[in-house]
């Protein structure tokens, strides 16, 4: 066997260390700040607590009793989607985005960047392996939305083939509890 899954293990373990450290010192746990970080890259479909509780494989119970709690801080606030003023959506408010900045994310992502890592390779690579391992769970992938089977570009404005609505620019890179992945490899990479 190659040493790849105790790499992987390593690193999934140092990074949970690392949401632990963080959420103690913001008096949080860590399921808290991992609330915020999905909130910070879902998009209009999918920030709502069903898809926090399927994204982070957690109960509906935890997910309420943490956004009351993130919402009692000040660090989310409801907001009315952009597109469909009936439909109301989780937002990180400043104070949230303030709470994330600098975290455990950016300084790995640092950490690529000084090691002139192929990031676009590795996430590649990286995320065939997550949704192969998903789908085996019976898990929603969750994906980004400009690499889904349902976008579309037409006339330069991005669409959603699934709702027939039109998209903003900024919510083709989030994450979306629809996504699908592209039937080819080369479908997958005409989207970028
Ligand atoms: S194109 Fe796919 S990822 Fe984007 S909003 Fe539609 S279903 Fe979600």
């Amino acid at each position: 066997m190659s040493q790849l899954p105790l790499l992987l293990e390593r690193l999934a373990a140092l990074i949970q260390q690392s949401v632990r450290e963080e959420a103690l010192r913001h008096g949080l746990q860590p399921v808290h700040l991992q609330i915020l970080a999905y909130l910070a890259r879902a998009n209009r479909y999918s920030a709502l607590p069903i898809a926090i509780a399927e994204y982070l494989g957690i109960t509906r119970g935890t997910v309420s009793q943490s956004l009351a709690l993130l919402e009692r801080k000040g660090f989310i606030a409801k907001a009315p989607d952009e597109q469909d003023a009936r439909r109301v959506q989780l937002r990180l408010t400043p104070a949230g985005e303030t709470l994330l900045a600098g975290g455990w994310s950016e300084r790995l992502d640092a950490a690529l960047v000084a090691m002139g890592v192929d990031r676009e390779a590795l996430e590649t690579e990286l995320r065939a392996l997550l949704v192969g391992l998903q789908r085996s769970n019976g898990q929603r992938p969750f994906g980004i939305c400009r690499r889904c089977a349902h976008f579309l570009r037409q006339a330069g404005e991005a669409r959603c083939g699934l709702t027939g609505e039109s998209l903003a620019e900024a919510q083709t890179e989030k994450l979306c509890r629809e996504w699908t992945a592209p039937v080819t490899a080369a479908a997958w990479e005409a989207q970028d």
